[in-house]
């Protein structure tokens, strides 16, 4: 047998005496797991048939928010399974709690669903199963409606912290019960259109949903980093990083597995990460890791430059006097050079935007506008309106009345990620 092939699994939670071990084993239908969704699905379409109501729906958005963002992202996924950041035990057990309001199943056993796929990906051969890496309806089927029983399951063991806390375990054995307390109040507060939304169709959008993010963020997307001799890479999804709470730049999570930031690069959207620096400032959490804390990988290969350690650059809010002598002297014909779009714009647009005179070179990490000449860097919004102006008169007026917003947008950015 080959040794194992990535270094960092010796420190896995998962060891297995064989990498075939993960391989051999059967998808067996499972009527808990089958029920449990088909049930709360009758509910949420009852909801929508009797119960649609302006209120409801405010509560089933107002819900599923909350259990994703607090519950999933920060509890179950940074804080219980990843240890990304540290926080006051009674915050531990609300965030949990929340998580096991997604109805996937108890937290230790979310774990050590987590866990076995993440060891499972990381080895040269993953079964299907695994590593959804099957046709779309059967691996809907296969996620939702079964589960894998591995002939030779491997040895998984949980830190005593969590194993021996009474209070997850307990959680572990009654979590589908755990959807009574919210139901009983929604039945209280609102009637049944409330517990249909509120209980069933929050739980089938985080039950589904989980699955619909798990089988693209392993089929398609971008890569910043290849996770070498890995069966299955992660891939970035864009548009669903809001809807995700960030859980969606998964090709991020891949490569940094430990870090309480999942949204790395500019533009890279991830609320999860604005929560906890938001309650990194009202004192609530600390020790918030980010992938320079992480211990190096040799298996980890980067595709796309990184971004380069931060240089003193205009941008801001309180640099917008400088910023206006830029855009004065953009319209002087000076040379000047544009890297962008940044993450969140495709590059055909910033150019679209900017001129065909302007070069601009392709970076996705950042937007940003040099000036050689007198060796200023303009970073973010405010670099696109320095660069818009140099067009003629009418973008350079156009320009010079949107820079105090692209000023503010780009303060509130830098605040937002800059840890
Ligand atoms: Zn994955
Ligand atoms: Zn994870």
């Amino acid at each position: 047998m080959p040794p194992t092939p990535v270094p960092s699994l010796d420190f896995h939670r998962v060891q297995a005496a064989s990498p075939q071990d993960l391989l051999a084993g059967q998808v067996r239908y499972s009527p808990a797991k089958s029920l449990w969704l088909l049930g709360h699905a009758a509910g949420a379409v009852a909801g929508a048939l009797f119960y649609f109501s302006l209120s409801s729906i405010t509560v089933f958005l107002l819900a599923t928010g909350a259990v994703l963002l607090l519950g999933h992202s920060l509890g179950s996924h940074r804080l219980l399974i990843h240890g990304s950041y540290r926080c006051p035990r009674w915050l531990a057990r609300v965030l949990v709690y929340l998580g096991v309001q997604v109805g996937l199943a108890g937290p230790l056993s979310l774990l050590r669903q987590h866990e076995l796929r993440d060891y499972a990906q990381r080895l040269p051969d993953c079964h299907p199963y695994l590593r959804h890496g099957t046709t779309f309806w059967r691996d809907a089927w296969w996620q939702l409606h079964c589960e894998l029983h591995l002939t030779r399951p491997p040895r998984l063991s949980i830190e005593p912290r969590l194993a021996e806390d009474r209070f997850y375990a307990w959680l572990d054995r009654t979590w589908m019960w755990q959807q009574l307390p919210p139901a009983v109040l929604l039945l209280a507060l609102g009637g049944w259109g409330w517990v249909c939304w509120g209980v069933c169709a929050r739980i089938c959008a985080g039950v589904i949903g989980h699955w619909l993010i798990g089988h693209f963020a392993h089929n398609a997307g971008g890569m910043h980093h290849v996770v070498e001799g890995a069966a299955v890479q992660g891939r970035n999804i864009r548009w669903t990083s809001l809807l995700t709470m960030g859980e969606s730049w998964h090709n991020n999570h891949h490569a940094f597995p430990g870090s309480a930031r999942l949204g790395l690069q500019a533009g890279e959207w991830d609320p999860g990460w604005w929560m906890l620096l938001a309650l990194r400032r009202a004192g609530l959490v600390s020790d918030l890791r980010l992938p320079q804390d992480l211990p190096a990988r040799a298996e980890l290969r980067a595709l796309t430059p990184q971004p380069a350690p931060a240089h003193p650059s205009l941008g801001g809010w309180r640099d917008l006097p400088a910023l206006r002598g830029q855009l004065l002297r953009a319209t002087a014909g000076r040379t000047l050079h544009l890297q962008g779009p940044g993450a969140s714009m495709p590059a055909r647009w910033l150019q679209a935007l900017t001129g065909q005179k302007l070069h601009v070179d392709k970076q996705l990490a950042r937007l940003e506008l040099h000036d050689p000449t007198v060796g200023i860097v303009v970073r973010g919004l405010p670099a696109l309106c320095v660069a818009v102006a140099r067009r003629g008169a009418a973008a350079h007026a156009i320009a010079r009345a949107l820079l105090p917003a692209a000023a503010a947008l780009e303060s509130a950015r830098v605040r937002l990620t800059v840890a």
